[in-house]
C-alpha cells in the first residue's frame, strides 16, 4: 500500500493551506487555501498543481480563507467531488467565500480602471480570481459531517473529524487508510484552537496517530491571559464614556467580533460597565453570528449556560445589529458613549473606516484594535502610532486614544502546541510542522525535538513525502 502526502501550501509559511493525500486510488485535498502573503499571492494565478477533476474529495477544517478561499477556482477549473465539513464551517464558509469574491471583482475592476489610466499592464491579469457566481457554484459540493462520525471516502479511506476549538465549526482531521493488511493514520490539526476561549470547546487531544501534521503560526511565543482582556476591555470602556468619545473596535467579521460581544455582555453582566449601546456594524458579521446561533450544540459549557438563561452575548439589551447603509451612518447622530464594531479587522475597506473618520480625531475617543495588523495596513500605522493618517482620500490627525489588547487569538500559543502534542501518548512516526513562519516553525520544532526524541520536519512547498 502507498500512501503520499504532498504539501501544496501552508509549508514554512502561513497560508494557503493545502495537502495532497494520494492513498489506494483515492486522491484528496486537505483544505484549499488562498494565499494571503504578498510574496506568494502569485501561487493564487497558478493552474493547480494537480488537475482538479482527479480529485477525489477535500476535506476543510474551517472557514477562514487561506483554508477554503481557493475551492471556488478548484469547482471552476474541474472539480467535480465533495468538499466535506461540519455544518458550521459550511454556513460560514459560503458566507466568506461569496465577500471574498465580491473583494476579487471589484479589486479586478480597479486594477482595470488604475492601468488604464496609467497606460501600463501589472504582473498580474485583470479579471477577478474568481467571481460570485464561481463561488456559489462551489456550494452544491459542500457535504456536511458531525465530528466524530467517520465517513468513507473512497476505497480503504476515511476521514473523522474533531473538535479544533479555533473558530465555529472547526475542525482536526483525522485520516485512515487501510489495504493488503496494513493501516496508517494521518492527522491533521488544522488551526488549532486555545484552552478556555469564549463560546467554543476546547481542541481535541488525540492518544496517536502514525503520521501528525501541526500549524505552528505562533509556536515561539505566549498570549496574554484571558483576564487580562476583561480588565483591559473594563478600563477602556469605563474611561472613554467618562471622556464622552466613542470605542471603535476593527473587527474580523469570523469569530473576534464574537467574541468581543461576549466579554463586553460579561462586563455588563458583572455591572463592571454602565449600560452600554453597542452596534455590530458589518452585514457579514451579522451574519456569522446568526449561523452561531443556529449552532448551540458547538458552544461550551458557560456559554451553553448563559443562553439559557436568556443572557446570550448576541441578544443583550442594548446590541443593534447593524443591515444597511443608512442604519450605518445613523449611529453618527448619537450622543454619548457608543461602542461600534466594524470591518474590516485591518482597517484596510468597510465601514469601519467611516467610523474612524468619525472618531480618531476626537482625543476623548478610543479606537481599540483586538487583532493583528499586518504590515502595510491602516490599521498597522495607526497602531504604529502615525499622528496622521489618510482615510477615504483625506488626511486625518490622530487624537483618539489608540488601544491594543493581544489576547484575542484564535490559534494556541507555543504551550498550548505543545498541550495539544502531549496528547500524543504513542509518538508519531513521524511530525511535520507547518503553517507558520520558516523560523518560527524551525523553531517550534527544535523546541520539540528537545522534549522527545520524536522524528520532526519543517517541510518545503512542493515536496511529496511517502507515508512508510
Ligand atoms: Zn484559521
Amino acid at each position: 500500500m502507498e500512501v503520499t502526502l504532498g504539501f501544496l501550501g501552508a509549508a514554512r509559511n502561513v497560508t494557503g493551506s493545502r495537502y495532497l493525500l494520494k492513498a489506494n486510488n483515492v486522491r484528496l485535498l486537505v483544505d484549499c487555501g488562498l494565499y494571503q502573503e504578498r510574496e506568494f499571492r502569485s501561487r493564487n494565478w497558478n493552474p493547480f498543481p494537480i488537475s482538479p477533476d482527479s480529485l477525489g474529495a477535500v476535506l476543510l477544517t474551517h472557514a477562514h480563507l487561506d483554508h477554503c478561499g481557493l475551492l471556488p477556482k478548484l469547482v471552476r477549473d474541474g472539480f467535480r467531488g465533495r468538499i466535506y465539513c461540519t455544518t458550521a464551517t459550511s454556513d460560514i464558509a459560503q458566507i466568506m467565500l461569496l465577500d471574498s469574491a465580491n473583494i476579487q471583482e471589484e479589486d479586478a475592476e480597479f486594477k482595470r480602471r488604475r492601468h488604464e489610466r496609467e497606460g501600463r499592464k501589472g504582473p498580474f491579469p485583470e479579471v477577478p480570481l474568481y467571481t460570485a457566481d464561481d463561488a456559489r457554484a462551489s456550494f452544491p459540493l459542500f457535504s456536511p459531517v458531525r465530528y466524530g462520525e467517520a465517513i468513507q471516502i473512497g476505497d480503504g479511506v476515511e476521514a473523522t473529524f474533531y473538535d479544533a476549538g479555533h473558530v465555529l465549526g472547526s475542525s482536526m482531521i483525522k485520516v485512515r487508510v487501510s489495504g493488503k493488511g496494513e493501516e496508517r493514520t494521518i492527522l491533521f490539526s488544522g488551526d488549532v484552537g486555545r484552552w478556555n476561549k469564549p463560546i467554543l470547546q476546547d481542541p481535541t487531544l488525540f492518544g496517536e496517530a502514525d503520521y501528525v501534521l501541526v500549524e505552528s503560526t505562533y509556536g515561539d511565543r505566549l498570549h496574554e491571559g484571558s483576564t487580562d482582556i476583561t480588565n483591559m476591555l473594563a478600563e477602556i470602556v469605563n474611561s472613554t464614556r467618562k471622556a464622552g468619545g466613542n470605542i471603535v473596535v476593527p473587527s474580523f467579521a469570523l469569530e473576534r467580533a464574537q467574541e468581543v460581544l461576549y466579554y463586553l455582555n460579561e462586563l455588563l453582566i458583572e455591572d463592571r460597565v454602565p449600560h452600554l449601546v453597542v452596534f455590530l456594524d458589518s452585514p457579514m458579521a451579522v451574519s456569522i453570528t446568526e449561523v452561531f446561533e443556529q449552532h448551540p450544540e458547538l458552544f461550551d459549557r458557560e456559554m451553553t449556560k448563559l443562553v439559557r438563561r436568556n443572557r446570550s452575548p448576541f441578544e443583550f439589551m442594548g446590541l443593534k445589529m447593524v443591515q444597511t447603509v443608512d442604519e450605518s451612518k445613523a449611529i453618527n447622530h448619537i450622543r454619548g458613549t457608543v461602542a461600534v464594531i466594524a470591518g474590516s479587522g485591518m482597517c484596510t475597506g468597510g465601514r469601519i473606516k467611516h467610523h474612524l473618520v468619525r472618531n480618531i480625531s476626537r482625543p476623548e475617543s478610543t479606537i481599540l484594535f483586538v487583532g493583528y495588523q499586518a504590515g502595510g495596513t491602516l490599521g498597522r500605522q495607526i497602531v504604529d502610532g502615525a499622528g496622521e493618517v489618510r482615510i477615504l482620500g483625506q488626511q486625518h490627525i490622530v487624537r483618539a486614544r489608540i488601544a491594543q489588547i493581544h489576547g484575542f487569538s484564535a490559534h494556541a500559543d507555543r504551550d498550548e502546541l505543545f498541550r495539544w502534542l502531549s496528547g500524543l501518548r504513542r509518538p508519531p512516526k513521524h511530525l511535520f510542522v507547518t503553517h507558520g513562519e520558516p523560523q518560527v516553525a524551525e523553531r517550534f520544532a527544535n523546541l520539540v525535538r528537545e522534549k522527545t526524541n520524536w522524528e520532526i520536519s519543517v517541510p518545503h512547498y512542493g515536496v511529496e513525502v511517502v507515508l512508510e
